[in-house]
């Protein structure tokens, strides 16, 4: 009787734990989502304390333009802030978060190239990465701890909270995404942009500029983990075919982005 009764506590466990991500893939998640969006909301709210925000109109239009777009295919009230920084980043957060550096901005070509990043962006928090590399890591005690830790990214606690939310560069730390969870958020971020109307053929486009830039000493958060760009972007254009068959019929639905940069 009692062995089942263990048994019974060990079902609700795994059962607990596991999920799966968009693309169909089982994963390790034991932190509460209401704990990891607080502390997206927290960590975001720090970075713009600390870093200047840009209150130029026409970036922070394209911006807004392309991330409405591609968050109206997911749902929810989305805060988007453009960050005053030189470097190629952008990063979302748990909580409906988005940040865009202008650095980044001045580096893409057109909407399309934009919507890629931001589609990859959306694409780690949709597949709930922060939960996962923080269940991988961690023990659940742990976690707790680092919920409060968030609040004092200056401690040696708090910095490991905010690198595993993705966002820890301000910091002097940066704890990237593995290849798998890059891989992912492409291909989640490919057919977001998709189905919002922008063309996935240019994510190839923005991969090579940005491998082009990895070149010089930017640090960036899609940059610091890959050791082939070249495999990200063959698997990009193996799945163009099906992406560019969802941007035709987001388009035939009347979805035509058309932010100008
Ligand atoms: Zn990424």
């Amino acid at each position: 009787m009692k062995l089942n009764w263990i048994l019974l506590c060990v079902l609700i466990h795994l059962l607990t734990a596991c999920a799966t991500t968009p693309t169909g893939r089982s994963q390790l998640v034991f932190m509460p989502d209401d704990k990891l969006n607080s502390m997206g909301l927290q960590a975001f709210a720090d970075l713009k304390k600390e870093k200047p925000i840009s209150q130029d109109v026409k970036e922070n239009t394209f911006v807004r333009c392309v991330a409405n777009a591609i968050t109206h295919e997911v749902g929810g009230n989305w805060e988007v802030i453009v960050f005053e920084d030189k470097t190629l980043n952008a990063f979302a957060l748990p909580g409906s978060k988005i940040g865009v550096h202008t650095g980044l901005i001045d580096l893409v070509d057109n909407q399309h190239q934009l919507a890629a990043v931001i589609g990859h962006e959306i694409g780690h928090v949709l597949a709930r990465h922060s939960n996962e590399r923080m269940s991988q890591k961690l023990g659940a005690q742990m976690g707790i701890s680092l919920i409060a830790a968030v609040a004092a990214p200056q401690t040696p606690l708090g910095q490991t909270a905010v690198s595993l939310l993705g966002v820890g560069a301000q910091y002097g730390v940066i704890m990237p995404f593995s290849r798998l969870h890059e891989s992912e958020a492409d291909l989640i971020g490919l057919e977001l942009m998709a189905k919002a109307g922008f063309n996935p053929a240019e994510s190839v486009t923005l991969w090579q500029k940005m491998a082009q830039a990895s070149q010089g000493e930017q640090p960036a958060e899609f940059l610091s983990t890959h050791p082939s760009h070249e495999t990200r972007i063959d698997d990009l254009r193996e799945n163009l075919p099906k992406s560019t068959k969802l941007m035709q019929q987001a388009q035939a639905a009347g979805k035509k982005p058309n932010c100008i940069k």
